[in-house]
């Protein structure tokens, strides 16, 4: 059989586009049959991982990506970075613990989240990313349409679950038993990964009633990383070098500013 039906054949999309220049290469570098061999896969191999990343990352809904690599720990003290460091070695994800971002506006909690979710879809994990109120339109939604138990299954699959910005919505008593009910389908099973800029003391305002939310934070906390993160927002750092603003205080987070 020819290379190119063979190359076909096996399934490889990548060898093909990069089979000359790999040739050539190997030519001119007078390479032995192994080590040509070894970097012709690694090529196809490359290529598969950076498509099933990207296809990941489409997936996970990410409404940015940065990584952890880019966040400036020096700019957040009250961030012990060996727990940020540990945690992007995903054994929480392995575990099925939870991760939880506290702090006030602009301090990085989304950005963590992000470039843990990161970790995780080039370890080729399963990620997905939903603010509370996107959560909550899909829950209200499926029960509303009956097939509630559907939308709740299919939030148990991705390894990892962001939820974003707990507490600037407050949840009524409904919305806190189906937020309930996800935190128990997922305890013990596949992570998750919140935010808030509440702390826990307020999560009984937030959801409406504190035996629901006592029910909600011992399932998550029971094994879980809380950053209680104490800072100055990086946003207004950045508005402030510009001179845009000159005291060094956490106004409400303004709609929509990255
Ligand atoms: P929060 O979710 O806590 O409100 P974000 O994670 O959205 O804050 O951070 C606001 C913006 O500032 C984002 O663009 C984020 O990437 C950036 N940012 C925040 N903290 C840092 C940091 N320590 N180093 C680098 N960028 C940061
Ligand atoms: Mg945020």
């Amino acid at each position: 059989m020819e290379l190119t039906r063979l190359m076909s054949k096996l399934k490889m999309e990548h060898l093909p586009a990069n089979l000359d220049a790999l040739c050539e290469q190997a030519a001119k570098r007078e390479l032995d049959y192994r080590s040509f061999l070894t970097e012709a896969l690694a090529t196809e191999w490359a290529g598969r991982h950076q498509k099933g990343l990207e296809s990941r990352l489409k997936q996970a809904r990410l409404p940015w990506v940065k990584t952890i690599e880019q966040f400036d720990f020096s700019f957040q003290p009250s961030i012990d970075r060996k727990v940020v460091r540990e945690l992007a070695g995903l054994a929480f994800v392995a575990r099925a613990e939870n991760v939880i971002l506290l702090g006030p506006p602009g301090v990085g909690k989304t950005h963590i989240a992000i470039g843990l979710a990161v970790k995780a879809a080039e370890a080729g994990l399963r990620v997905l990313f939903l603010t509370l109120e996107e959560l909550m339109t899909r829950l209200k939604r499926a029960s509303q349409e009956n097939r509630l138990e559907k939308q709740l299954q299919q939030l148990t699959y991705p390894k990892v679950l962001i939820i974003d910005e707990i507490g600037y919505l407050p949840l009524n008593r409904q919305e806190a038993s189906l937020f309930f009910r996800l935190v128990a389908r997922r305890y013990e099973k596949a992570s998750m990964i919140l935010t808030s800029n509440k702390g826990f003391v307020d999560w009984g305002e937030i959801f409406s009633d504190q035996v629901v939310a006592t029910a909600i934070l011992d399932r998550l906390l029971h094994h879980a990383t809380t950053l209680n993160i104490k800072g100055e927002s990086f946003r207004l750092k950045e508005k402030r070098k510009a001179g845009l603003v000159t005291e060094p205080v956490n106004p409400p987070e303004p709609e929509g500013d990255k």
